[in-house]
């Protein structure tokens, strides 16, 4: 009998109005009700006083002594008080509109009851009380999960039901794990595992059934993503570059400065990948600064070489703007042709360089995702690059990369990622990483200050440009908000302007229109405009050098890995930089968030600590973003056992073992069953 495809309606109880419920939950099988966990437990062991934190749920015993009391408020509401003794100590139970337990709680009695503790008046709000030696021989001792519902289905329902799955197909379940890898790590088995999860006896039986699952669910997660990944490589021919290496030296002797250490190992790496037959799928990481851009300018003159055509895709107009300056900089001198392709040009415009792209008179393209667009055909793709990638979601991803015969594709990123979201998010590519910054770049000195210190910001951005310095200021939002009291752009921009006056101000905001906010970055990269103040649009890549100060107005509403982008702005060129973030936070994460920012310039620590802080799924942003939901697994908390895991499955897909020995058997068989799913998708 195979779980996976038995209907839920199977289990006794479930009719088909129930399973629909089910269905909200995402569970259609027996499996998946099996596999449905709970996220945390109702501890109904009974605790020593001496254990209860204020604030914090407990159980304790005791006696109840004196009669209980009601006090009314209104017609409905009512609060029912009773005192008991807990290891000679009087505390008071607290039942809020359940006034009718009153007759219940009989002097002497012994109860057990389990909710919050107040430790300052000694009280405990009842969330559940075992009142009867039956209620208390059936509950007290146990831990009961808790699921996450939804309307429709009620836990209490749902622990029931799931108790009764266990009961009917409990022994139906198979170990898909080797048992060379049970033996290795100590793991229970499957079956036992999964009903302890959801029934534990005691906390270390649960921990162990945790334990089991979680190297259960990230082992076949990156098993899955290495075995994706090798049928890919074996499918998909990619291009084997052939790039003269003479010519690709005298452009790289030409680059006005010595590659670091770190470029040039990244450099090769890519260069590899490129002339090897197979695709190449490479995320190139690299601190903001770190010099991407000039890796991704050879990466495309070695493809012009070979003879193919180059595109570069970024998230926004700006940065397209930017890296078309900077790439025809760099290629121009060299014959080749850099065109851009963005949402802003004319229809005309866009078809000129739609027909120069298909008829091969460009060699590259920068272009927001206009490039993705149906419409636009290559003569011959060779090598793709998608710069800031997390910003582009899964799809957009590949819907590039399959404009071409199987392009290589290099992802840039300036946002570090901890290396256990890299192996999850990323687990199909190749890491290249630039850890060093140019030499002779200064840290960018970061202060926090609260906002009534205002006028000395004003006083500092203006002493530097007297010095012949640039500026940002950064604010949260676009438009006055009458709920929110933050700072917007329109206003910082008007009390900057006056107060800085006859210093020049530009304001760019994401509801200009594309040619003014071109204007205005024009302005400010040729020092025209001094002072920059700026919604987030500057966020990523922008590069001016001679800005030095990056003041960021109520800099608690962004999160780090944005903050940590908006200072990447300044700390660019030869001069000592400034950023200055402006908060009177209001939550601890808040702080949190200024502290960290204060504490260190470190790109891959900030995103180490904002991962603590945020948890996986928020890390990115949006849920696109490839890293998956596990059921049990947390990767904050099994970093380690991720690694792990991810080492025995690249063991086991390398190995012929898993088409030969037995023991692969369900492992097999799983594997076989997600290809056919994959397949049945095309
Ligand atoms: P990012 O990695 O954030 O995209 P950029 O490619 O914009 O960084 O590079 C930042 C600045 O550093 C640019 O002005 C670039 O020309 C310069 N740069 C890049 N590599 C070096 C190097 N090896 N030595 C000195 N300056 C460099
Ligand atoms: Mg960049």
């Amino acid at each position: 009998m195979n779980l996976d495809v038995t209907p839920v309606t199977e289990v006794s109880g479930v009719g088909t109005k129930r399973a629909e419920d089910l269905t909200s939950l995402g569970i259609r099988t027996v499996a998946d009700l099996l596999a449905y966990f709970p996220y945390r437990y109702e501890d109904f062991r009974v605790a020593d006083l001496g254990e209860a934190v204020h604030e914090e749920k407990i159980t304790l015993q005791g006696t109840l002594f004196g009669s209980p009391s009601i006090r009314w408020y209104g017609k409905k509401k009512s609060r029912l008080t009773c005192r008991m003794q807990v290891q000679g100590v009087t505390i008071s139970l607290v039942w809020f509109n359940q006034h009718f337990l009153k007759n219940k709680l009989v002097p002497g009695q012994t109860v057990t009851v389990h909710g919050k503790w107040d430790a300052h008046r000694l009280w405990l709000t009842v969330d559940r009380a075992f009142l009867t030696p039956e209620e208390q021989q059936k509950q007290v001792g146990r831990l009961e999960p808790v699921y996450s519902v939804n309307a429709s289905v009620t836990v209490s329902w749902l622990r029931k039901t799931i108790a009764q799955a266990f009961r009917q197909f409990g022994g139906k379940i198979r170990e898909i794990l080797p048992q060379a890898l049970l033996e290795r790590y100590q793991l229970m088995g499957r079956a036992r595992a999964m009903v302890l999860l959801h029934f534990p006896k005691g906390r270390e039986e649960g921990r162990q059934a945790r334990r089991r699952m979680v190297y259960e669910e990230l082992f076949l997660y990156e098993l899955k993503l290495l075995w994706r990944r090798r049928q890919e490589k074996k499918e998909a021919a990619g291009i084997a570059h052939s790039i003269d290496p003479e010519r690709l030296k005298a452009f790289v002797n030409h680059i006005p400065f010595p590659l670091t250490e770190a470029q040039r190992r990244v450099v090769n790496e890519i260069l590899t990948d490129m002339r090897h037959p197979e695709r190449m799928t490479r995320l190139l990481q690299g601190d903001v600064g770190s010099g991407k851009t000039v890796v991704a300018a050879i990466a495309l003159y070695a493809n012009y070489l070979s003879g193919y055509q180059g595109a570069m895709m970024v998230p926004t107009e700006i940065l397209a703007e930017q890296h078309l300056k900077s790439l025809k900089e760099w290629l121009e001198p060299w014959e080749m042709t850099v065109v851009g392709l963005s949402g802003g040009m004319t229809a005309k415009e866009r078809r000129d360089v739609m027909g120069q792209l298909q008829m091969g008179l460009a060699d590259v393209v920068v272009g927001t995702h206009a490039l993705i667009q149906e419409a636009v055909a290559y003569r011959n793709l060779g090598l793709v690059i998608t710069d800031e990638q997390h910003r582009f979601g899964v799809k957009q991803r590949s819907l590039l990369r399959e404009k071409g015969e199987n392009p290589d594709v290099l992802y840039m990123t300036a946002t570090p990622i901890p290396r256990t979201l890299a192996i999850t998010a990323y687990g199909e590519m190749d890491v290249s990483t630039i850890d060093e910054l140019p030499a002779g770049r200064l840290p960018v000195e970061t202060y926090w200050v609260k906002r009534d210190v205002w006028p000395r910001v004003i006083q500092f951005i203006r002493k530097q440009c007297g010095e012949g310095r640039q500026a940002y200021i950064i604010c949260p939002l676009i438009e006055e908000s009458e709920k929110v009291d933050l700072q917007n752009a329109q206003s910082v921009f008007e009390e900057a302007a006056q107060e800085l006056a006859p210093i020049r101000v530009g304001l760019l905001h994401g509801k200009m229109a594309a040619a003014e906010k071109e204007e205005v970055m024009k302005r400010f990269a040729a020092n025209d405009v001094q002072v920059l103040v700026s919604t987030t649009v500057v966020e990523v890549g922008v590069n001016v050098p001679n800005a030095t100060v990056m003041v960021v107005y109520d800099a608690d509403r962004f999160g780090l890995a944005q903050l940590h982008q908006l200072r990447g702005r300044v700390g660019r060129g030869q001069e000592a930089s400034t950023c200055i973030l402006v908060a009177n936070p209001s939550s601890e994460t808040g702080i949190e968030r200024m502290r960290v920012m204060t504490e260190t310039t470190d790109g891959f620590e900030i995103a180490q600590r904002d991962l603590a802080l945020r948890g996986p799924g928020d890390f990115f942003g949006f849920k696109q973003s490839g890293v998956p939901e596990f059921k049990v697994a947390d990767l904050v908390e099994d970093g380690k056992v991720l690694e792990v895991a991810r080492a025995d499955a690249v063991r086991l897909v390398e190995s012929d073992d898993l088409w030969v020995e037995e023991e692969y058997a369900p492992l097999r068989c799983w594997i076989q069953a997600f290809e056919k799913e994959a397949s049945m998708m095309d």
